[in-house]
């Protein structure tokens, strides 16, 4: 069972890898150890497959080294990924910025790249179980459950070690030793982030519209404005899954890790919004709750009081000192993250393989001739709407290639 290229892996990687190698015409084998191809991608964006971004900034990838991207999404482009998906029959929308195949299903996706595998004769071997990849004088030995394969050239691609139900188990991981190489170690991103506080389960339910801004030790890290989720564990939301990533890494490191919350963020600084307050007190004859009840749920008013340590009473009797402390609340409510929903419920994991002991340019290995890796085994991470899957299509399409000149020297 010799092919020019193995593949390990039949996600969104890995089958553009396939296809990209086959086109070049050369002999391609995927080996993938599910029953069936693309599990992860079918979830991807609801099932509405989120594919790529109308505004992919390499600047917005994180890993050790976030510049390894560059090349790659340089060499291998988002237009360059439009063109391949018209080509195979999946035209693409935009929504606010987020591209989405013209029919917004995932499962049309794994079709089409399917049916071009089958286009440029790719096999796959499902079910396969994979005890050892070793390199061999010339090429790679593959022993698995069902017998070994032999190829010139070898590309992983199995992903990262979220929703391990998908085939992404972390298992691709194992076979670096034996190939020279190393890993990052591994973090979720794009998660939700658990907290510890007696007022969460009152609050929880309430959605608002926030900046936040994530601090580690005292350093402000990061910042994101959207839709906040509070939750009885602590907060979800597309804003934090963004902060996600660095908020796993300082907890791992043990560092104090706080979520500073702006629940008025669209109403001037603290000064503008303590003006607003202090004028409306004056001429209000209501309860301070009431008045209160105009701009932020009517769950979180007894919190942002009690946080205050300001009684509800007649808006007329609240003091300018009062309402200082009750506008400080609303604009730097802060939480202590004890820590992130598991790795399995991450949407993406942060870390990986080196990028160090790999090419920018071909992703190659710079340790074992014939070898490349592609897709989110490498340690590399990008933030939700559409760029992980897009360093999936960019990485799959340059290390597919890039092996198959390596096969046909
Ligand atoms: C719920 C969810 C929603 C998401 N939505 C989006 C979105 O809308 N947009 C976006 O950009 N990203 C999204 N992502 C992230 C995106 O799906 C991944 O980044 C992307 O699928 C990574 O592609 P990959 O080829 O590297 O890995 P995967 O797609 O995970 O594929 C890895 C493949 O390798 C196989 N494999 C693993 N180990 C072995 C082994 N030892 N032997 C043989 N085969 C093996 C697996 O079975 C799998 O088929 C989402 C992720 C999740 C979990």
């Amino acid at each position: 069972m010799t092919s020019d290229v193995i593949i390990v892996g039949a996600g969104a990687s890995g089958l553009t890898a396939a296809i990209f190698a086959a086109r070049r015409g050369v002999t391609v084998k995927i080996l993938e150890h599910k029953e069936k191809a693309g599990k992860k991608l079918l979830l991807t964006g609801n099932g509405k497959c989120n594919l790529s971004n109308q505004n992919i900034d390499p600047g917005l990838y994180r890993g050790a080294e976030p510049s390894f991207v560059v090349p790659v999404l340089h060499a291998y482009s988002k237009e360059r990924t439009l063109a391949f998906f018209r080509e195979i029959g999946v035209p693409v929308r935009e929504r606010n910025g987020y591209l989405y195949p013209q029919n917004e299903e995932a499962a049309g996706v794994v079709q089409a790249l399917l049916s071009e595998c089958r286009k440029y004769k790719v096999s796959i071997d499902y079910e396969i179980g994979i005890k050892k990849i070793l390199p061999q004088k010339e090429g790679f030995l593959f022993e698995t459950k069902q017998g070994n394969y032999l190829s010139k050239s070898c590309i992983l691609a199995t992903g990262g070690c979220s929703y391990k139900e998908t085939g992404s188990d972390g298992s691709g991981f194992l076979y670096l030793d034996a190939l020279h190489h190393t890993a990052q170690d591994i973090a979720p991103s794009l998660v939700q982030l658990k907290a510890k506080a007696s007022f969460l389960k009152e609050i929880a339910g309430i959605r608002a519209d926030t900046r936040l801004h994530l601090y580690v030790e005292d350093e402000r890290v990061a910042s994101e404005s959207g839709e906040l989720q509070l939750t009885d564990y602590g907060v979800s939301g597309i804003a934090v899954f963004q902060l996600s990533r660095y908020a796993a890494v300082a907890l791992k490191e043990e560092k104090k890790v706080t979520l500073v919350i702006d629940f008025l963020p669209k109403s001037g600084d603290a000064d503008a919004v303590t003006d607003m307050y202090a004028r409306l007190c004056h001429d209000h004859p209501s309860m301070l709750s009431v008045l209160l009840a105009g701009s932020i749920h009517r769950k979180l008013i007894p919190v942002i009081l009690q946080e205050s340590q300001v009684i509800d009473k007649c808006a007329a009797d609240v003091t300018l000192e009062e309402v200082r402390r009750i506008v400080q609340t609303l604009k730097f409510f802060s939480l202590q993250i004890n820590g992130t929903k598991k790795l399995n419920d991450a949407q993406v994991t942060a870390g990986g393989v080196n990028t160090t002991e790999v090419s920018a340019e071909t992703l190659a290995s710079k340790h074992t001739p014939g070898l490349f890796f592609c897709g989110e085994m490498l340690d590399v991470d990008g933030p939700c709407g559409g760029y992980n899957l897009q360093w999936a299509w960019s990485s799959g399409m340059c290390a597919g290639e890039h092996a198959a000149e390596y096969s046909l020297q």
